[in-house]
Order: C-alpha cells, then sequence, then structure tokens
C-alpha cells in the first residue's frame, strides 16, 4: 500500500516506521520537520496525501485534525482511506467523517492506547469508529502498528471509547493514590495494602498493574522517579475531552469532572507537568486535608 502519514511525533514516527517496515510504501510529513526510520519526508500533508492509499494522521488535538483534514482530503484519490490515531474531541472526529465521506473517502477515528512503548513495539489497541467497509482497509494496518484493534461502531466511536476508558482511568488512579495516602497515616504498610488490595474488590489496572507506590507490585512509572509511562497532561487531556463530551450530551459525570479538575490542579500549579499521571501519590502525601 502508499500510505501518506501526517505527525511523525512521539508516537506517529515508530509508528510510520513500523508500516514502512512492514514493507508498505510510506511518505511523511509533520511541520516541525521530524522523520521516521524507513519513511520519504515530503514538504506538506497534501503531498503525503497525493496518491495515497490511505492517509493516517497522529496529531495533538481536534482543531488541527480539521485544519490537516481540510488539506489532505482535496489531495487524495477518490475512494482512498483516512485513518485518524489521534485522540481528538469527537465532534471532530464526527465533523471529519463527514467531510470524509462528502469528498468520496473512507474514514475511521481510530485513538490509541499503549503509549510510546506500544508505538515502537507495535503493540498498540486501536478502538475504532466508521463503517465495517473501512474498518477492514484500515485492520491490516492495525495489526502491524498493534497487537488488538475493537471496531467500536460508526464515526466517533472510537474516541467515545478512549474517552470513558481513561475517565475511569484518572479516577480510579486519585482514588488508588489518595488511599495509598490514607493507608500511611494509618500506619498500615503499603506492601500489605497492595497485598489486600489487589486481590479484593477495590483491586484495578491502577492498582494491579500500574502501582503508584514505588517498590510495590510490578514495575512501573513509580519505580522510575515517576518518569512517564503516560504523562500527567495527557491524562488532564483525556479528562478535559471527557468533560467535553460529557457537556454535549448532557451526561452526569461528577467523578470525571473531580478528577480533571485535580489532575488540572496538579500539572498547571502543583508541578505535576512532565511527571507521570501517578505522581498523584507523593502529591496526596505531601499534604492534609486543607
Ligand atoms: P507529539 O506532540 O509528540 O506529536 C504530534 C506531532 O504532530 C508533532 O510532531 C507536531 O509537530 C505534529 N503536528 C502538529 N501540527 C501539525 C500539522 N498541522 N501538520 C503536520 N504535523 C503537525 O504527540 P504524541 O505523543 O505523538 O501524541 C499524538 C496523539 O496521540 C495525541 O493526540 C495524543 O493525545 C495521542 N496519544 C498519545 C499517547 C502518548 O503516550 N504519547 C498515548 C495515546 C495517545
Amino acid at each position: 500500500m502508499k500510505i501518506g502519514f501526517v505527525g511523525l511525533g512521539n508516537m506517529g514516527a515508530p509508528m510510520a516506521a513500523n508500516l514502512a517496515k512492514a514493507g508498505h510504501r510510506v511518505t511523511g510529513f509533520d511541520v516541525a520537520g521530524t522523520t521516521a526510520e524507513g519513511v520519504q519526508s515530503v514538504p506538506s500533508a497534501a503531498e503525503a496525501a497525493a496518491g495515497a492509499d490511505v492517509v493516517i494522521t497522529m496529531l495533538p488535538n481536534g482543531d488541527i485534525l480539521r485544519a490537516v483534514a481540510a488539506e489532505v482530503l482535496p489531495a487524495m484519490p477518490k475512494g482512498a482511506t483516512l485513518i485518524d490515531c489521534s485522540t481528538v474531541d469527537v465532534e471532530s472526529a464526527r465533523a471529519v467523517a463527514a467531510q470524509a465521506q462528502d469528498a468520496g473517502m473512507l474514514c475511521v477515528d481510530a485513538p490509541v492506547s499503549g503509549g510510546i512503548g506500544g508505538a515502537a513495539g507495535g503493540t498498540l489497541t486501536f478502538m475504532a469508529g466508521g463503517s465495517p467497509a473501512a474498518f477492514d482497509v484500515a485492520r491490516p494496518l492495525f495489526d502491524i502498528m498493534g497487537q488488538k484493534a475493537v471496531h467500536c461502531g460508526e464515526a466517533g466511536a472510537g474516541q467515545a471509547a478512549k474517552i470513558c476508558n481513561n475517565m475511569i482511568l484518572g479516577a480510579t488512579m486519585i482514588a488508588t493514590c489518595e488511599a495509598f495516602a490514607l493507608a500511611d497515616k494509618l500506619g498500615l504498610a503499603r506492601d500489605k495494602m497492595f497485598d489486600v488490595v489487589s486481590t479484593s474488590s477495590g483491586y484495578s489496572w491502577s492498582m494491579n498493574a500500574y502501582c503508584p507506590a514505588p517498590g510495590i507490585g510490578p514495575q512501573s512509572p513509580a519505580d522510575n522517579d515517576y518518569t512517564p509511562g503516560f504523562a500527567a497532561e495527557l491524562m488532564l487531556k483525556d479528562l478535559g475531552l471527557s468533560q467535553q463530551a460529557a457537556e454535549a450530551v448532557d451526561a452526569d459525570t461528577p467523578m470525571g469532572a473531580r478528577a480533571l479538575e485535580l489532575y488540572r490542579q496538579f500539572v498547571e500549579d502543583e508541578g505535576g507537568k512532565g511527571k507521570d499521571f501517578s505522581a498523584m501519590l507523593p502529591r496526596f502525601t505531601d499534604r492534609g486535608r486543607g
């Protein structure tokens, strides 16, 4: 396949390189001038899209996605497929899908989980929204860049799955961290707390697979001085997207709203920027109720 790849950042560059390594002809463009192994750099998004069977975007937000889509859709051959792997607002994903359809293209919103390690190792999980025909085109590429792809429904369903998952993740990480901080103050040893909770009804991915307490449970960013991992500012972004979506459809999400508030405070006022999102634990242990 001839693939155009727009957005060769921390995630996009290794994803594009994996497609090239698998034998696809990949042309890439990034405004920052970044490149990827095996990918031919071109000077614009439109040039990456020209003659492409598939165009993949991996961009920071919905506004940038909309601008890039407006540039690449007219340059793509009729019947080609646009796959957006960025995490963006559901509304932008649906707007771009509608534009793609009007232009005679297939479109899939396919945000990922798995982070930079998953992108490099080709072990991402894709959650996809779009028509079955569009998903069928994208699936072999998902198989190269990832280990699992779930077709979640029509346009926007991939983004909906992503923000719902990360809303749960943000809230459970905070709950796990505040419980460790309470346990500390009650004199309960952290390893005992882990032994009990990880096999009791309080267990979760945050506790069992990504424990925020250093030296407890499996290896996690806590064991590496909270170097991300999944940065707190990316969690803040995703919690913002989930609240934006909740407001748009009048969904009552008080835990998600509180998680957004706490991560905003942590990132903007409490030095959390650049740290893993599990660094909420020292944030809680360093303070009292006030
Ligand atoms: P990044 O900032 O490293 O990469 C984004 C790239 O897009 C940058 O290189 C930037 O120069 C480029 N870009 C911006 N505007 C552009 C334009 N108009 N045309 C072409 N290129 C443009 O971010 P990232 O970590 O690679 O994340 C990309 C997306 O994946 C985001 O939506 C993020 O939320 C999502 N995501 C990231 C992770 C992670 O762990 N990093 C995990 C899951 C999902």
